[in-house]
This record gives C-alpha cells, sequence and structure tokens, in this order.
C-alpha cells in the first residue's frame, strides 16, 4: 500500500463527507495535490505522518517548493479532505449540544485536533511550570509553538498588494481560505456558528493553544475590539451557552490590551486560571441589589462580582466599567484623561460556579509618562528582560506567556550563577547578581530556584500592570474608586 492509498482509506474512515464508493475520486484528488513521483514512506499511518510524508512527496514531485508556507498549505489541503463541510461540522455540533454543551465542544474539539488544525505537535514543545508566589501559585510558559516567521514570508508580505481578502485573521472568511506566502494556511479550519444578543458569532478554537481547550468566540463583522454593556452581555451568554468554559475579553486599548484590536472577539476555554483560584480580600458595596462584591487579592486591580442575576450582574458590572471610564486619582498616578485621550478601560472575566455567575472586572489605565514611556502600568524596565510585552487576558489571570528567547536565555543565566562559562545577554546581569548574592547555587537547585525567581518577576510584572497597589496607598485610593461608584 503506498501512503497515497493509506491517505485515502483515512480519508474515508473520517468524518468527511466522502464513502467507499468515493476512493478512486479521492485517490485523484491527492495525486492533483502531491503529483505523480514516487510517494515518499510515512513512519506509521498517523494522519500527521501521512500528510508529512505527502508534503514531501510533493517537493519530489515539484509541485510546491521546499518553504515553510507552501508545505503548510498543501498540509492544510490534505486534512480538509478528512474534514466535514462547515454545514455539516455545524449541524453535528448542535445535535450534539442537545446531549450537552461539553458532548458538543468535545466533539469539536477533537476534530480540531484529528485535522491538525491545533498545532499539538509544535504546542508540546512549549516550557510549562508552576511557580509559588506571594499571590498563589502562578503558572509560566515559555511560548515555543509559533513557527518564527521565514524571513522570505515577511519580505513577500511587505511587497505584496493588500487586497484586504481576509480583512484579518480573526475574520470568518478565514474558514477554507488557501493562505498564501505570509498568511496562514486555513482549508482545514472550521467554525461554528453561534448567536450573541442577537447577532451571528463564530467559535473555534486557537490553533497554538496557550492552555486547554483555548477558544476564541468572533463576531461575524469586522469591527475593532470594545468594551461596553453588550460585552458582559456577551460574555454571559456564551457561559449560559458553555457553563464548562470560561470567558473573556481583552481591553479596547493599546498596552493594556491584546495584539489583535481591530476585530471584536473574546478568549476562552476549560482551565481554572491562578486569578480564579485567588480569595476576595474584602467585601464592598457597590449598591446593587443581588450582586456580591469583592476586591480580590490578586496584583492587578480586580473586583470580583458575584450572582445568579445576570441582569443585575451585567448592570453592576456596567457601573463599575462607565465610572472607571472618567475616574480619575491623581495621588495614585491614575488618570482617565491626558489631552482629551481616553487611558481607562476594564478587562473582563465570566465564569459559572453552580448556579452562581462570576465576573471579574480588572481595572486598566494605558497612560504613558517621561519615566515609564512603555506604560505606568506596564511592566516597568527592571523587569522587561523577563517580559516587556503587553499584560492581556491570559497574563492577567496569572499565566504568563514568556518569549522563546528565554529558553535559552534562562539556560545561560544559570551558567552564569553557577560560575560557568556562559554568554548570558546583558540585560539579565543585575537579576543574575542580585540571584548570586540571595542564594548558594549547585547543579542540583538552580533549574528550580530560577524557574522560581521567573515566577516572582512575573509576579512582580502583574503587580506593575496593577492600578492600585498594595500598599495603605494603593488600598485606600482602591477604596475610594469603590465609594465613587456606590455614589453613581
Ligand atoms: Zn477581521
Amino acid at each position: 500500500m503506498t501512503t497515497i492509498d493509506q491517505f485515502v482509506a483515512a480519508v474515508i474512515a473520517s468524518p468527511s463527507q466522502y464513502t467507499e464508493l468515493d476512493q478512486i475520486y479521492v485517490h485523484n484528488r491527492i495525486l492533483a495535490l502531491v503529483g505523480e513521483a514516487e510517494p515518499v514512506e510515512a513512519p506509521d499511518d498517523q494522519l500527521t505522518s501521512l500528510t508529512d510524508a505527502l508534503v514531501q512527496t510533493a517537493i519530489r514531485s515539484g509541485k510546491i517548493e521546499a518553504n515553510q508556507s507552501d508545505q503548510d498549505i498543501l498540509a492544510d489541503q490534505l486534512m480538509d479532505l478528512v474534514t466535514p463541510l462547515p454545514s455539516v461540522l455545524n449541524q453535528t455540533f448542535w445535535n450534539k449540544y442537545q446531549t450537552s454543551p461539553q458532548t458538543a465542544t468535545d466533539y469539536f474539539y477533537h476534530l480540531s485536533q484529528a485535522n491538525d488544525y491545533i498545532k499539538t505537535r509544535a504546542i508540546a514543545k512549549n516550557v510549562v511550570f508552576p511557580a509559588k508566589t506571594d499571590f498563589g501559585e502562578l503558572e509560566i510558559t515559555i511560548n515555543l509553538s509559533k513557527p518564527e516567521k521565514d524571513p522570505k514570508a515577511i519580505a513577500a508580505a511587505k511587497d505584496a498588494p493588500e487586497n484586504g481578502y481576509p480583512l484579518c485573521q480573526l475574520c470568518l472568511e478565514n474558514e477554507g481560505y488557501l493562505g498564501r506566502l505570509g498568511y496562514p494556511a486555513r482549508s482545514n479550519h472550521r467554525v461554528i456558528r453561534l448567536t450573541l444578543g442577537g447577532e451571528t458569532w463564530g467559535f473555534q478554537y486557537s490553533p497554538y493553544a496557550y492552555f486547554n481547550e483555548h477558544s476564541i468566540f468572533l463576531d461575524r463583522v469586522h469591527r475593532p475590539m470594545v468594551i461596553n454593556r453588550q460585552t458582559f452581555s456577551n460574555l454571559i451568554e456564551i457561559v449560559k451557552q458553555f457553563p464548562h468554559y470560561f470567558v473573556g475579553s481583552n481591553a479596547d486599548l493599546p498596552i493594556v490590551g491584546g495584539s489583535m484590536l481591530t476585530h471584536e472577539h473574546y478568549q476562552g476555554g476549560r482551565h481554572v486560571f491562578p486569578m480564579m483560584k485567588a480569595p476576595i480580600d474584602r467585601q464592598i458595596d457597590l449598591g446593587v441589589a443581588g450582586v456580591e462584591a469583592g476586591i480580590v487579592k490578586w496584583p492587578m486591580s480586580t473586583i470580583r462580582l458575584t450572582s445568579s442575576n445576570t441582569e443585575a450582574l451585567i448592570d453592576a458590572a456596567t457601573k463599575i466599567h462607565q465610572c472607571w471610564l472618567t475616574y480619575s486619582d491623581e495621588q495614585v498616578d491614575v488618570r482617565a484623561y491626558t489631552d482629551n485621550v481616553r487611558h481607562h478601560t476594564t478587562t473582563p472575566i465570566v465564569r459559572k460556579i453552580g448556579d452562581q455567575f462570576v465576573l471579574d472586572l480588572v481595572l486598566r489605565d494605558n497612560q504613558t509618562s517621561a519615566q515609564y514611556p512603555d506604560g505606568i502600568f506596564h511592566p516597568h524596565q527592571d523587569v522587561q528582560h523577563i517580559k516587556k510585552e503587553n499584560i492581556g487576558l491570559i497574563e492577567v489571570m496569572g499565566r504568563a506567556i514568556l518569549p522563546a528567547r528565554l529558553k535559552p536565555e534562562l539556560h545561560e543565566v544559570e551558567n552564569y550563577v553557577l560560575g560557568r562559562q556562559n554568554q548570558m545577554v546583558a540585560m539579565h546581569q543585575p537579576w543574575a547578581d542580585a540571584l548570586r548574592a540571595k542564594y548558594d547555587f549547585t547543579e542540583t537547585n538552580v533549574t528550580e530556584i530560577i524557574d522560581r525567581e521567573v515566577g516572582q518577576v512575573f509576579a512582580r510584572v502583574l503587580a506593575d500592570a496593577g492600578v492600585f497597589k498594595w500598599d495603605a496607598a494603593g488600598e485606600a485610593a482602591f477604596d475610594r474608586f469603590v465609594a465613587a461608584v456606590n455614589v453613581v
């Protein structure tokens, strides 16, 4: 049996539309894609192994070039053959939903893994470790899964005329899109349609997941991120539909938001983040009946709202958000506007516990200053050797997504503190010297200590991003804000 025959058998056995009668047709479709060179053998009959072998066959046939972009496009075209059409997939999903929401998401999640839309092999390369801090056990990840951008692809994308299709990577128009140099392949991409607030939204998984069942909910319409009453309502509606998932939104301002501000979307999934385990430091009164409110013991300034009454919950969140939009407190550098530019917004996160909805609202301020040109409430200079990127939704909740460079760099820091030959980057020196003064490093304890200290730096990063600090002045300022919300 050739690799092509093996792949034909896999296509027919898959939940795609093809059956036994389509065997010859499917064989010819594959030939059209990979060409007629002697098929490269696969080490086993796993779909990903067969696809890899067929991609190599296509290079041998001269059908594609050996670059990453061509290989990804072809691999996804092959995987498209094992994937149901969007209409069929949506129908199956909602049929399974009748059994339970989890039955439906299990089906979609496993399918998105099986057809290699979720890049399981790449995700497995990520470094993940827990780190104990004063704010509980934080989660540190070093993100090694996203492929490095091919310089050729970057150049091609720069020179290519912007055709505006798809408008962005979060548009529904990516479903089945072939891809091109500098733009990801999406032939095997499928999106579930759902309704939020009377409008059509899409639901998909993240190809380079940062946590379990990392989901993206995207607006059918390409329009900018916004946080308002409708956002809180939509997030609660998602949790009503998928009570086993949390969902949150990145803020709608630069510096304190995510990397995609141009297309309205939320992120959710099946993971309990460190922030969700953080206790309430003190109860507060917001003057909204039926809603319990408290300040969370968390480095970023967070108000936790709990209620079984979702309308009351939306009222309370809107009240806080509206008040924060125009709230300033010079004593702690908090300013809603400077020169008519808005600086305030919130990062909301919703989940369901029993019959209670829990909404965590994180206060954000994106001012910059001469002292802190990257952001007053952003990781400050002395911790930027670990993290200088935006503190978005996932990190707000206590899961660090650190850049790939840190894996080799931290190894060099280990060499340095052990007094071995090293190529430590200069920016780590002050930190490494402080650690050397604090610990007796040995071969056996060095990794554990460095990991723990990375956790300490991440806790500092989050504290920098918090608008009200955990000191007497910060706590008093937080109480002043709560009082201001209460009188609105
Ligand atoms: Zn878009």
